[in-house]
């Protein structure tokens, strides 16, 4: 058995590992795809200290780091159940797929989240090519443009209002007849001069010259009219998923499906700690799921202190 097992390597789950191995601890990872999220994306340009990176780079050195401390990395390897111990201190174990179950003192979550696509024609070809999810990594990146955010509640919203502040002219496109997000939200949306909303709206298209976006098609629900925006970006804001289905009925799920943890990464299940985007934590970002993931190795290992082995 380990002492912690940790359950996704993404930069939450690597930091978790590194932390946990420097403490001389019998540390796993059983991960599908060493890296996460950030295999998905282009260049970051905000993890503090690298000026720019690429994902793909980052994701290599995320589990190099994790190799160099001599962590037992399981790959290709999906959680399905987790098995709560039968009293404190006992072990935990973790189902995957293929039908073992692993075994450990302490299990830190960090199953990280994926970004919900809205499926329409252009979506996947211009991914990363004008194509954008994370207002925060990629808004920069439209400085003096026109972009589209799909989406009216209250991430869709917040991004209008962060990204009017950074490009030329935002268009806002809802499906339902109204916006969902709070009011006050909403009320500042409005007051922004360099924003159209459209309500009623179905994206049916995003076009493209082959290499990058250059519009957006949408279908008025109520007149059946269709539009076409030429523009050069478009965020979609309509949720972000995290990976905890397999959770539901053993760890406590926020109505969002978010693994909730307390300020030091607890878990309601004795013994069993969560990190990063999977969770409650606020703010999904690479700098943040990774002193997070910190945060639980090192509340995993002050529990294995405090908890003998039964
Ligand atoms: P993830 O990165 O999602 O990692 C989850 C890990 O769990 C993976 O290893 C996955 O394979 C594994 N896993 C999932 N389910 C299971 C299971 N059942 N069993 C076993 N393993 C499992 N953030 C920034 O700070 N800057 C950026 O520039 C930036 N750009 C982004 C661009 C894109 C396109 C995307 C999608 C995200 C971007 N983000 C960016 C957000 C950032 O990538 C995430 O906040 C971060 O990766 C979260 O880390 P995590 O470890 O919590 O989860």
């Amino acid at each position: 058995a380990f002492d912690v097992l940790i359950v996704g390597g993404g930069p939450a789950g690597s930091a978790a590992a590194v932390y946990a191995a420097r403490k001389g601890i019998d540390t796993g990872i059983a991960v599908e795809r060493m890296g996460g999220q950030v295999n998905d994306t282009l260049s970051i340009e905000n993890y503090i200290s690298v000026l720019e990176t690429d994902g793909p780079k980052f994701g290599a050195a995320l589990e190099a780091q994790v190799r160099h401390y001599g962590v037992d990395i399981m790959s290709q390897q999906r959680a399905v159940e987790l098995i709560p111990a039968a009293q404190p201190g006992g072990l935990v174990g973790v189902r995957m797929e293929n039908g073992g179950v692993l075994q450990s003192r302490s299990v830190i979550l960090s199953t990280g989240a994926r970004w919900r696509n809205v499926n329409v024609p252009g979506e996947q070809e211009y991914k990363n090519k004008g194509v954008a999810y994370c207002p925060h990594c990629d808004g920069p990146l439209f400085k003096g443009k026109h972009v589209a955010v799909i989406g009216g509640g209250n991430s869709g919203v917040e991004a209008a209002i962060d990204l009017a502040g950074v490009v030329a002219h935002v268009t806002l496109i809802e499906f339902a007849d109204q916006l969902k997000a709070d009011a006050v939200l909403v009320a500042k949306l409005n007051s922004l001069p360099n924003v159209t909303v459209n309500v009623n709206a179905q994206t049916t298209e995003i076009t493209g010259d082959g290499n990058k976006v250059d519009g957006l098609r949408f279908k008025d629900r109520v007149s059946g009219a269709e539009h076409t925006v030429a523009l050069e970006g478009v965020f979609v804001q309509i949720g972000l998923v995290p990976n905890t289905e397999w959770l539901k009925g053993t760890v406590e799920l926020s109505r969002f499906g978010e693994i909730v943890v307390d300020a030091k990464g607890h878990t309601n299940v004795p013994g069993v700690f969560g990190a990063g985007d999977c969770t409650t934590v606020p703010y999904k970002q690479i700098v943040i799921a990774a002193g997070d993931g910190a945060k639980a190795a090192l509340s995993a290992f002050d529990y294995l202190i405090r908890t003998p082995l039964v």
